[in-house]
């Protein structure tokens, strides 16, 4: 998901349409705004679909006026399966003694079942299936005077991964968990501020990029000035790697380096981990794309764009269903065919999750008459489920968790096929000596098995780490 915040700026709900927009490759399904207006309260807006078709008309923005608006864009990950219901959009909104509050959260909590079974027991009405809606039930519950010290309560008891934005009458807040699994940033506008989840969104608003917020920080923005806490004990940070793999923008900056700049270096780490003679370099797009450019730089091997994406389909992995995302990769991708017959090409790709879309590949360029097929991943093999907000199927449908390497090769039927090392993903994200094995620098758990934070839920329910 993707989350964003303005305050102190005239018509605060259009700035957070567009950095939504912005953020929209986070997650399609849906999106929210609410808006603070002192004359006419909280005022809040969800819809199906896509940012640009449903924020941008005056009908919906009209009713959003305000200097102060928080907005989230939703693609529903573990815990709430399959179709998303309009209640299940966020942010959420709760009454309490000292006036409103919306939140909007990005990541999963890995102890909202337990935490939502003791929450009914004791009173609470939940509104939907949303794990994120644990956290307005803990602050109804808080004993604290204020808003932001009860969301500090709330999230206290949550586990897992989260980064907030919430907003009062007069504030705006962010939090990141104290691992720091999810990226939040801060940004100047004008006289006002932003959060956001990313900075491609305070780009497009015009906004200075200031820092991020800290894994375990609490930033409290009120009169134009920023107050910075610590709620939780101090840990080590453990972002997650995937972020930069595939999540995130290429053009946004995480953890003071360039998304595409640490997605060129993992193509130049393959060509140098796994060599192979042949025409051409194509990515798959987009997701491949600048790892293409670094293989092709590294090997001296020419970059063609031998796939041809369709501009106007989303990304295939979001849509939820197993049925959509099969035709969606024909929907999105076309071989170029002239440029491909007879040629040895190589196609790089960020991840091969169930393999269903490498295969398809394959297919398509084989029928246009390549000569040879040869597969680089820009990750290692997923062999394990995310737990903390991106929707990984479950383990058995992951073709690493029931294949070798060798096995991934033959099913997807290529002539080779090779996934960066951990330590070559470690050292293009900067981490010059590769992975630290007693303290590791980034969340790997999808490649390696070893979760920062236990998945509570899952495991009583048989999940087996
Ligand atoms: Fe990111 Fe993978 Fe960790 Fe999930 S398990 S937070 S996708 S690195
Ligand atoms: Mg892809």
């Amino acid at each position: 998901c993707g989350v964003f915040g303005v305050i102190g700026v005239a018509d605060a709900a259009n700035f957070t349409a567009l950095g939504m927009h912005a953020l929209q490759h986070r997650g399609q399904e849906a999106g929210g705004i609410v808006a603070y207006d002192p004359e006419t309260g909280f005022n809040s807006a969800r819809r199906f679909g896509y940012v640009r078709d449903n924020f941008t008309s005056r009908d919906v923005m009209d009713t959003l006026p305000g200097s102060l608006a928080i907005g989230h864009v939703r693609y529903s990950t573990a815990g709430s399966k399959g179709a998303t219901a309009i209640r299940d959009v966020q942010p959420f909104f709760g009454e309490f003694s000292m006036g409103g509050a919306a939140i909007a959260h990005n990541g999963n909590l890995t102890n909202a079942a337990a935490l939502r079974r003791e929450l009914i027991e004791r009173g609470s009405i939940f509104q939907s299936s949303s794990d994120s809606e644990c956290i307005i039930h803990l602050m109804a519950r808080s004993i604290q005077k204020n808003i932001s010290e009860r969301i500090k309560d709330a999230l206290r008891r949550v586990e897992g991964a989260f980064s907030v934005i919430a907003m009062t009458r007069t504030k705006l807040i962010g939090v990141r968990d104290p691992l720091g699994v999810r990226p939040l940033v801060l940004g100047k506008v004008g006289e006002g501020w932003a959060l956001s989840s990313e900075t491609c969104a305070l780009d497009i608003i015009g906004a200075e990029f200031i820092r991020e917020i800290e894994p375990g920080e609490m930033v409290v923005i009120e009169h134009g000035e920023v107050q910075s806490s610590r709620p939780f004990a101090p840990a080590k940070s453990r972002f997650c790697i995937f972020e930069h793999v595939y999540f995130s923008r290429p053009d946004s900056i995480l953890g003071g380096r360039s998304v595409y700049e640490t997605r060129r270096q993992i193509g130049v780490e393959l060509a140098i981990e796994a060599p192979v003679d042949a025409d051409l370099v194509c990515p798959v797009p987009d997701s491949g794309t600048p790892a293409a450019i670094g293989y092709s730089q590294q090997s001296g091997i020419p970059y063609a764009m031998g796939i041809i994406r369709n501009q106007y389909m989303g990304r295939t992995f979001i849509e939820p269903t197993e049925s959509i995302r099969n035709m969606g990769v024909r929907l999105k991708l076309n071989v170029n065919r002239a440029l491909i017959k007879g040629k040895r090409v190589i196609l790089v790709d960020d991840s091969v999750v169930r393999g269903t879309t490498s295969r398809k590949i394959k297919d398509m360029i084989i029928d246009a008459g390549a000569a040879e097929v040869h597969f680089r991943i820009a990750s290692p093999p997923t062999a394990w489920p995310c737990f903390y907000g991106v929707d990984t199927p479950d383990r058995d449908k992951l073709l690493a968790a029931r294949m070798s390497e060798e096995e991934m090769r033959e099913w997807i039927g290529v002539d080779s096929l090779k996934f960066i090392s951990l330590d070559g993903l470690y050292r293009a994200a900067g981490a010059a000596n590769g992975r630290d094995n007693a303290s590791p620098q980034y969340c790997d758990a999808c490649f390696s098995g070893e979760y920062p934070v236990a998945p509570a839920d899952q495991i009583e329910n048989g999940f087996r780490m």
